[in-house]
């Protein structure tokens, strides 16, 4: 039995979350599921943006399935996943992106994953007014930060038999802060002589994925150039509603889909749940649960490429229901 924390998030997130759950219950595995909420919606009903029930269960349980959670664009609060991400120090996001059978894009063989620093950079929020005209931001870089998630791109790679690591940088013009994370990539990669370190300055990146994707296996980069990457990634393969992701520390994970809340569809019944439900694989194998995990990546693996239940998002007309249920039957 296992104890997990869902939180359904905003907009399309308790509607995919609900189907994430119904795909692992359906897989026989037990689970205690702790619901509670955070996000725009919570803060709507009650004032609190996170109370404090999520933190206490996170804090219970170590493992979270987590909706998506709208951020206000501009002013209003600050985002509530870096929150999470930074209080937890869940400093490696973990990003995989692969080519899907069955998904019409002109782009084939993908199968790359990307490890993205999860609690610095300009996402540290260390930003001020310096005049009525101007403002600052700092891109906070530290060489703790930078060495522990090299290391993880590193380890992946030597467990999964991959030849090279790209490191993702902008170090010609940010050349104090890209110029450090780099050096700890350089040094760190000394103790893997089997792999290679590729080192890609961050705009030629954007091209040589948009021309050439296949070419990369492993990925390591910054908070902000990790957060793009992985949108532009996700549009290689088909689209935001089929990367999962995890946010992982030394002691507590939060897995979650690499979308947002998906405002404009909220509602509606036609969310792609595939990410989620592929987050949550994800889950099942960092608690050992391997088999089961497998189970139901080759479900969501087969619903897509029969496609007779897929959401208009890959062309189809089933509705998110009707995905999940689809799903279920395959398990
Ligand atoms: P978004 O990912 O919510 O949506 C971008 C586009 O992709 C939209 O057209 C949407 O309909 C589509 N899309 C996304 N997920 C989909 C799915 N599962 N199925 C089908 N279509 C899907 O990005 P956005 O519009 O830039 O952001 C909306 C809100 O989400 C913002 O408040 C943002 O801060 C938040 N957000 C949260 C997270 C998170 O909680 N981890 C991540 C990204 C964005």
């Amino acid at each position: 039995m296992y104890n997990i924390t869902l939180i359904p998030g905003d907009g399309i997130g308790p509607e995919v979350a609900d189907a994430a759950k119904n795909v692992v219950e359906a897989t026989g595995l037990e689970v205690k599921w702790d619901i509670v909420n955070a996000g725009l919606t919570v803060y709507e009903e009650t004032g609190v943006l996170v109370p404090d029930k999520v933190f206490k269960s996170i804090e219970k349980n170590k493992v979270a399935l987590k909706g998506p959670i709208t951020t206000p664009v501009g002013s209003g609060f600050r985002s509530i996943n870096v929150m999470l991400r930074k209080k937890y120090n869940l400093f490696s996001n973990v990003r995989p992106i692969r080519t899907i059978p069955g998904i019409n894009t002109p782009f084939k063989n993908i199968d790359l994953v990307i490890f993205r620093e999860n609690t610095e950079g300009l996402y540290s929020g260390i930003e001020k007014k310096s005049s009525e005209d101007s403002a600052e931001a700092i891109k906070l870089t530290t060489k703790d930060a930078s060495i522990r998630i090299v290391k993880e791109a590193f380890s992946y790679a030597e467990k999964n038999n991959k030849t090279k690591v790209t490191i993702v940088h902008k170090a010609n013009i940010m050349k104090l802060t890209d110029g450090l994370f780099l050096d700890c990539a350089r040094e760190i990669s000394k103790n893997y002589p089997n792999i290679d370190l590729e080192e890609v300055i961050v705009d030629n990146m954007c091209m040589q994925l948009v021309m050439n994707p296949s070419q990369f296996q492993v990925i390591v980069t910054t908070n902000l150039y990790g957060d793009i990457l992985s949108d532009l990634c996700a549009g290689l393969v088909g689209g935001l509603g089929l990367v999962p992701g995890a946010n992982i520390g030394n002691d507590l994970a939060i897995f979650e889909a690499v979308h947002g809340s998906a405002p404009d569809i909220a509602g509606k019944n036609l969310a792609n749940p595939t990410a989620i439900i592929l987050s949550a694989a994800m889950m099942l194998n960092h608690l050992g649960e391997k088999e089961k995990s497998n189970f139901i990546v080759d479900a969501v693996l087969k619903t897509i490429d029969e496609g007779k239940f897929v959401t208009r998002d890959l062309g189809g007309s089933a509705s998110t229901n009707d995905m999940t249920n689809a799903i279920i039957e395959k398990l």
